[in-house]
């Protein structure tokens, strides 16, 4: 690091998630603090993740570092293979803090359970003065969704998502929706059948990478996934996610919400923005995010309807505020929530995308060479699929948490463990999103062109998708006893003549059996 004086300096540390360049931290240049960026094996280890998402956050890291130092602040960045690198949070900050004699040290609230509690014991141990200051990145506190739903029984997403539209005024004419609608999720289930055209996917320039691909390489780092520089789909800098975005409102917006639950072969992102990475960095704002998309809307009325853009945002200011409301509302409680008791084992296939089940081995395939599939590939085969197979919701976790390069465990543990695995009881889904292959086909074409046979429950070729189906609810149905909204699913499994759902559960047990095989 260079600077005049490296001695008695206020400290102040960037976590990898935390690259904004907006925040008040960064608006006037203060010789007398040093900024802290570490890449550490702490964080390259703590899950095993895909090669792609540890170049993304270290890419991005190093732009930053750029950015920070071209406006004059001070930084001491340390790099993976650093000689003096001790890759641990803790230790590398008793170093710097000793090496640079300092007098105050001062962190930003992180997201992720883990690290708030691991910078709140170490700063117990500290002799200096601490501060903890806001990332100015959320639209909300971390309390806000539990003040929102205090006294109600559930947290109600819809509910939540009105009170950010109305708080934020956001598509809102007075104290009312526009269009006299909140929600057109309805108008938002369209099958993709080659038409609309699906424009390229923005891909931002990538300088070189592979350098930093070898080094993450050579340090032994355990990761999963390939890398091929040419398709990195990752925006590293501010101004390459402002690009993703207008990319987004310019070229995708204008079908968001008609294709947002479609499913196809051949198209990896369909109409979806790709934002998350950059989003869940901190690199760009969600209420820039929405504010852009509504501005584009509102100047090309003529082409965008109201639904697509509905569509978009409350994604962003429902679902993602809400879940990390929920996050901070019952971590840490709720990594360890198994409700549905499930025990399974994660397939291997998972790792390898070797299943001749196509809808699972394309999304696999899709999440491994890009590190990127879009919600319903998440939500409906590949989650969809480790819920029917009972598998432990701590080994979805792990998958989830290291395949996707926008996966931070506040956002992946609330979709992972509450939305898709109904882990938490029925905290964040009123009911488990499970389906047979009527919905898979229903939304896609994977079917059309897979071995199993989507009609078919029973039979060598029967697609394994049903009869894990009703298994599962046979085998869980004393946990939704009490739930309306699984009533209906129940009653059709009661209807079931007995001799049929013992040949369907002698399917689901050789499957479940060695899922591997299928
Ligand atoms: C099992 C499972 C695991 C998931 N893990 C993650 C994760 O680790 N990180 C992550 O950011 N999202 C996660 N999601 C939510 C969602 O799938 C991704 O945000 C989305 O696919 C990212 O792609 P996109 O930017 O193209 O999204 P788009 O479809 O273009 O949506 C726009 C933005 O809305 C936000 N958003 C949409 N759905 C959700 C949601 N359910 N929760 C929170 N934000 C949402 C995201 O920021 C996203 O970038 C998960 C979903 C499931 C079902
Ligand atoms: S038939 Fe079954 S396994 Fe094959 S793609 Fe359809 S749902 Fe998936």
């Amino acid at each position: 690091m260079e600077s005049e004086n490296t001695f008695r300096m206020k400290l102040k540390l960037i976590l990898g998630d935390q690259l904004n360049i907006n925040h008040s931290w960064f608006e006037k240049v203060d010789k007398s603090v040093v900024f802290i960026m570490m890449e550490i094996r702490q964080e390259t280890d703590y899950a095993q993740h895909h090669i792609q998402k540890i170049v993304a956050f270290f890419g991005a890291m190093r732009n930053f570092r750029e950015t920070l130092i071209l406006k004059g602040h001070q930084v001491h960045y340390l790099t993976l293979d650093d000689l003096s690198n001790h890759q641990d949070l803790e230790n590398n900050l008793n170093q710097v803090l000793k090496d640079y004699v300092a007098t105050s040290f001062a962190y930003l609230e992180p997201d992720e359970y883990r690290l708030d509690l691991q910078l709140k014991n170490f700063c117990d141990s500290l002799s200096i003065p601490y501060e903890v200051e806001g990332t100015e990145h959320f639209m909300t506190t971390r309390t806000e969704l539990t003040e929102f739903f205090e006294g109600k029984k559930q947290y109600i997403l819809e509910f939540f998502y009105r009170y950010m539209r109305k708080k934020f005024n956001l598509l809102m004419r007075l104290d009312q929706p526009e269009g006299g609608q909140w929600n057109f999720d309805k108008n938002n289930r369209k099958k993709w059948k080659g038409t609309p055209h699906i424009p390229a996917p923005y891909l931002p320039k990538a300088k070189n990478l592979l350098a930093l691909k070898q080094m993450i390489e050579l340090a032994g780092v355990k990761t999963i996934g390939s890398f091929d520089q040419d398709h990195f789909l990752y925006p590293l800098s501010r101004k390459q996610a402002l690009n993703q975005l207008d990319y987004f409102c310019e070229h995708l917006l204008v079908h968001f919400g008609d294709y947002q639950d479609a499913l196809h072969t051949d198209q990896l992102n369909l109409f979806h923005s790709r934002i998350s990475f950059a989003l869940n960095t901190k690199m760009i704002h969600p209420l820039e995010v929405v504010e852009t998309v509504i501005d584009f809307y509102r100047t090309n009325k003529d082409a965008i309807e109201l639904s697509q853009v509905e569509g978009f945002i409350r994604q962003i200011i429902g679902w993602r505020e809400y879940m990390r409301g929920i996050y901070w509302k019952e971590m840490p409680n709720y990594a360890m929530t198994n409700a549905l008791q499930n025990t399974n084992p994660l397939p291997e296939f998972y790792w390898t995308a070797k299943t001749k089940m196509n809808c699972l081995h394309q999304s696999i395939r899709n999440s491994l060479d890009f590190a990127y599939a879009h919600h319903i590939q998440r939500l409906m085969i590949t989650g969809n699929f480790a819920l029917l197979a009972q598998v432990h919701p701590d080994a979805v976790d792990q998958w989830y948490l290291g395949i996707y390069a926008d996966a931070i465990e506040w956002v992946q543990i609330t979709n992972t463990r509450g939305m898709s695995q109904w882990a938490d009881g029925g905290i964040v889904a009123t009911k488990p999103y499970v389906s047979s292959a009527s919905y898979i086909h229903k939304m896609g074409n994977y079917c059309d062109s897979c071995q199993y046979d989507k009609k078919k429950r029973l039979g060598e070729d029967a697609c394994p998708f049903n009869s894990l189906y009703w298994n599962f609810l046979d085998d869980k149905k004393q946990f939704f006893a009490k739930n309306n909204r699984m009533a209906m699913m129940l009653r059709l499994l009661e209807k079931i003549p007995p001799e049929d759902l013992e040949q369907l559960k002698l399917r689901a047990a050789k499957i479940l059996s060695n899922p591997d095989d299928f």
